[in-house]
């Protein structure tokens, strides 16, 4: 029989990356609250997490779909420019995430691993996956957490760098299928709701809910984008046309938006449909 022996570390081996005391378990040192910085690196608050989860997570996805092809696609084709700017984005938004947001490593990539999990359940990396497929996924998730991430009021910086995201990713989902056709059998929208939620984090509960109109057609309330997504797949609905509608907004029985969200008993919620 093989015989495994666990690395041994002599006790203090693993210390803290900030204030550099000494622990037996690296699990303990990640988690040093020795001084407040370390407090504030190790144990971030949530906006920082948070933040981390949604901008970050938005912008490791951009990266996901863009960095294969810049590996196979010859330099200066346009899928390679496409996605170098994919690449470009995704870079300013980590650097800015990294000047307003610090927190220490394992923090980081503790919320990366967690949304690459959920990206190999989609895509296995074992099995072809359909480029066309990836990006119609990623653009509706990255246009999930742009909304998500202006409903929180996150800040000019971030935003602009989301619609930024947003914007090119669009351009490089056009040039990978150019004919505007996809030629893939795959619904997309069971990994959009999987990977909205896993960017989006713990449901917003405190969040207000709004009233969305799908496919210009059926009003759904809820909290987001991915909310309204989750509804509709119930319903079998794949690829939504969702509009927002501003709470003051006016329907024909003089009823405000507002108020017709307070008729919905749960949220998220089909509540009806608008008349032909
Ligand atoms: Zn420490």
């Amino acid at each position: 029989m093989k015989l495994f022996h666990r690395e041994k570390k002599p006790a203090g081996a693993y210390r803290c990356p900030i204030c550099k005391s000494v622990y037996r378990h690296a699990g303990m040192a990640e988690r040093c609250t020795k001084t407040a910085v370390c407090r504030l690196y190790n144990t971030p608050p949530a906006e920082v997490r948070e933040t981390w989860r949604l901008v970050g997570g938005a912008a490791s996805l951009g990266h996901f779909l863009a960095h294969p092809l810049l590996d196979a696609e010859p330099e200066g084709s346009g899928l390679y420019e496409a996605a170098r700017a994919v690449q470009n984005t995704t870079r300013e938004l980590f650097a800015a995430l990294h000047r307003g947001f610090p927190c220490a490593d394992h923090v980081r990539r503790a919320l990366h691993a967690a949304l690459m999990n959920e990206v190999a359940a989609i895509w296995p990396p074992v099995r072809f996956a359909h480029l066309g497929h990836v990006g119609d996924v990623i653009r509706s998730v990255i246009c999930d957490a742009r909304g998500e991430a202006a409903a929180r009021g996150a800040g000019t910086e971030l935003l602009d760098g989301l619609r930024q995201l947003e914007e090119r990713v669009e351009a490089l989902y056009a040039a990978i299928i150019p004919e505007g056709e996809a030629d893939y059998e795959q619904d997309p929208i069971a990994g959009i709701v999987r990977l909205s939620d896993a960017v989006i984090g713990p449901k917003p509960e405190g969040r207000k809910p709004s009233l969305y109109l799908v496919n210009g057609r059926h009003l759904v309330v809820g909290r987001g984008r991915a909310d309204v997504r989750r509804v509709m797949m119930e319903f079998g609905l794949s690829k939504p046309r969702i509009e927002g509608i501003s709470p003051g907004e006016k329907f024909e029985d003089g009823r405000t938006a507002e108020e017709i969200i307070r008729t919905a008993v749960r949220v998220p919620a089909l509540i009806g449909r608008m008349e032909e």
